[in-house]
């Protein structure tokens, strides 16, 4: 299947090798079934058959030479069947020396002249291991339906088949045999089923919240907030503590939640910007010590901090 814009996706080199067909019924698939569904008979990887086509044809092409010399031979006057044969053996080793160094552009030549000639073809292929995949889900076999949707999704790279997988992933529980990264997910538009699953995972393992998931939720925080409410945004604004880089690169969205922090996490934050005095927290950390001061005043974990507050202050 092509991506939207019509253009095949991802490392092709890779892809393409996944790519197979039947000979019987000239349907295309990515899935791992060796088997076609339609007709039962074995699949053709399309690398291998493309590579055959491209050897028969460099071969035909040689025996065409040898043909040619061998009939300068038989019809060349005797003193020059000689020169004759010499010429053209030499001529037929040179051609398989420069055909065998092109062996690999004819096969990469016909592969991209097949994926055009077929291109209608493979995106029905595709559509219809799509509808094997929705099948299974119906037929509640969550982990197959997955399975199927992640070959497709190595050979496509549409937002489509992200919305498929989270559809099938908000049904498992987040502890199942699948465990996907969560940064592959990634719609490349605001979608609820993501957001969803993300919040799922969350509640599982923080960790697995990297840079460009807390960069989709503080993007998409608006509508995140219509259809999740504050709270998570408030644990989003929580994970980004975790680091310095986060803290640095999400501090606008940290602080504006800076007020709901629990105070473990708070306490951990005027840590980090006391531990590290040179680099330019921007009004983070002046709103950070403040809002210490205002709310934990009396709460001697925090009164290390208020030195720091009162230089700001006076700055
Ligand atoms: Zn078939």
């Amino acid at each position: 299947m092509a991506k939207r814009d019509g253009t095949l996706a991802k490392n092709e080199k890779y892809q393409f090798q996944k790519l197979k067909m039947c000979k019987n019924c000239q349907r295309y698939s990515v899935l791992k079934d060796p088997i076609c569904p339609v007709c039962r008979k074995h699949y053709k990887l399309v690398h291998q058959l493309v590579r055959k086509s491209a050897v028969k044809h460099l071969f035909t092409e040689a025996i065409w030479v040898l043909t040619g010399t061998g009939m300068g031979v038989i019809f060349a006057p005797t003193t020059q069947t000689m020169y004759c044969l010499a010429g053209g053996t030499l001529f037929y080793i040179s051609y398989i020396i420069v055909t065998s160094i092109f062996l690999k552009g004819e096969y990469h030549y016909q592969l991209k002249i097949r994926l055009r000639k077929d291109l209608r073809k493979i995106q029905a292929g595709i559509r219809f291991d799509s509808n094997l995949a929705k099948e299974a889900e119906r037929e509640g076999q969550l982990e197959a339906a997955y399975e199927k949707l992640c070959e497709i999704d190595d050979f496509v790279y549409s937002d489509e088949v992200k919305i498929m997988q989270l559809i099938v992933l908000n049904k498992l529980p987040v502890r199942s045999r699948v465990e996907p990264e969560l940064e592959r997910l990634i719609p490349s538009s605001y979608d609820k089923k993501f957001v969803n699953y993300a919040l799922k995972v969350l509640k599982q393992n923080r960790a697995r919240f990297t840079k460009r998931c807390i960069a989709y939720f503080s993007c998409y925080r608006e509508n995140i907030m219509m259809d999740f409410g504050g709270d998570s945004l408030i644990s989003i604004a929580d994970t980004a503590l975790r680091m310095k880089l986060y803290i640095l690169e999400f501090s606008g969205f940290i602080e504006e939640f800076l007020e709901y922090l629990p105070k473990e996490h708070l306490l951990r934050l005027c840590s980090m910007v006391e531990a590290n005095p040179n680099i330019d927290w921007g009004s983070l950390k002046g709103n950070t010590l403040r809002l210490v001061e205002r709310k934990y005043s009396s709460d001697s974990d925090f009164h290390r901090f208020f030195a720091h507050l009162r230089v700001i202050d006076h700055a």
